[in-house]
């Protein structure tokens, strides 16, 4: 596996820190905790897809791309960090954008990553949720070509195999850091959602022998379709990195338990979760994807699954600017909790 081989931009601030949470540990009383801090890749506020795009958006340079399009959630980190890329590389960015919640308020709708999308000057499009996206995204990447536009289709989250190789990039590093600290991770966590993530981090652990046992927490799929998703894409990363049979179906796991009632609907242990971060340790997660990772993390821990003395790394994959698109449900919780 020589990863240099593919073409990369290098637009992310790397390595990450890896830190170990002092108040969150001793909170929970259980494994010290640790986290890699992927929130911190440095495009508008950072976040995970940062690490997929240097590797998509190299390809989309490579073929002289006009424009860029993708889809996503509204709140959609993806679609935010994409329209970054695109405003670095002076390509136009157009997002397809799908109601998964049906909220109607302002800040969800206009605010948040929605705010940023339009900074970086891509345009949106809305449509309802369970709309035929990858369908409508053909429609318009054909309707684009017709004009004489090259088009660069990235599918949903960037999780394809060429998008994946920025968390094959995320294992070496994150064991190097490791190896130089002297940490044996017993547990690596995160939330896992369009599968690239979990795809990557698990055809880099295996390139490399690391051992590390990977657990998906779930933000939308239930566990068969989840964790299926993540070992299909994981075979093809493999096989892109000249590493066939490496990813064995059982090094996928994924618990959906805390998904609760839909992707992108928080519940109490995902805003519990928030607040536990916010305000022992002053790092922001966020309703959709971390604030989930983190409640199975924190339940983990104090139900005895992670035991004291493990050393457990909470992956955290960003999202912190969908706090803005999500301030009702979070001012709703915290008048609840500050009046009990
Ligand atoms: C997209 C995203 C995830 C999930 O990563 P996948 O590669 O799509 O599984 C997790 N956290 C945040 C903040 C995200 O934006």
């Amino acid at each position: 596996m020589h990863l240099a081989r593919f073409p990369r931009l290098k637009f992310a601030h790397l390595p990450t820190p890896l830190e170990p949470l002092p108040r969150l540990s001793k909170e929970l009383g259980g494994p010290e905790i640790w986290i890699k801090r992927d929130d911190c890749t440095g495009i508008s506020s950072g976040g995970n897809k940062t690490r997929k795009l240097e590797f998509l958006m190299a390809e989309a340079e490579k073929i002289g791309a006009d424009i860029v399009m993708t889809q996503g959630a509204t709140q959609s980190n993806h679609a935010r960090q994409t329209a970054a890329f695109a405003a670095r590389l002076g390509m136009d960015c157009h997002i397809l954008l799908e109601d998964r919640t049906g909220y109607t308020d302002h800040n969800y709708n206009q605010n948040g990553n929605v705010l940023l999308d339009h900074l970086h000057g891509a345009t949106t499009q809305k449509y309802p949720g369970g709309h035929d996206m990858v369908g409508e995204m053909d429609k318009s990447a054909d309707a684009a070509r017709a004009n004489g536009k090259v088009v660069y289709v990235i599918p949903g989250g960037g999780s394809n195999p060429t998008g994946a190789l920025g968390y094959v990039n995320c294992a070496m590093e994150l064991v190097g850091q490791a190896n130089d600290l002297g940490l044996v991770i017993d547990h690596l966590v995160h939330a896992t959602g369009s599968s690239g993530t979990q795809a990557g981090l698990i055809a880099g652990l295996k390139a490399i022998n690391a051992a590390i046992p990977l657990l998906g927490f779930g933000t939308r799929a239930p566990q068969p379709k989840q964790e299926q998703m993540v070992y299909d894409l994981a075979v093809r990363t493999a096989d892109l990195l000249g590493c066939p049979g490496i990813v064995a179906r059982e090094d996928v796991r994924a618990d959906t338990n805390y998904v609760g009632e839909g992707y992108g609907l928080p519940r109490a242990d995902t805003l519990e979760a928030i607040r536990m971060f916010a305000e022992l340790e002053g790092i922001l997660l966020d309703p959709v994807y971390s604030g989930k990772g983190a409640a199975g993390l924190i339940d983990y821990c104090r139900t005895g699954k992670f035991k004291p003395g493990e050393r457990v790394v909470f992956l955290h994959t960003g999202g912190s600017a969908g706090l803005f698109g999500y301030d009702s449900v979070l001012l709703d919780h915290s008048s609840s909790l500050a009046a009990e």
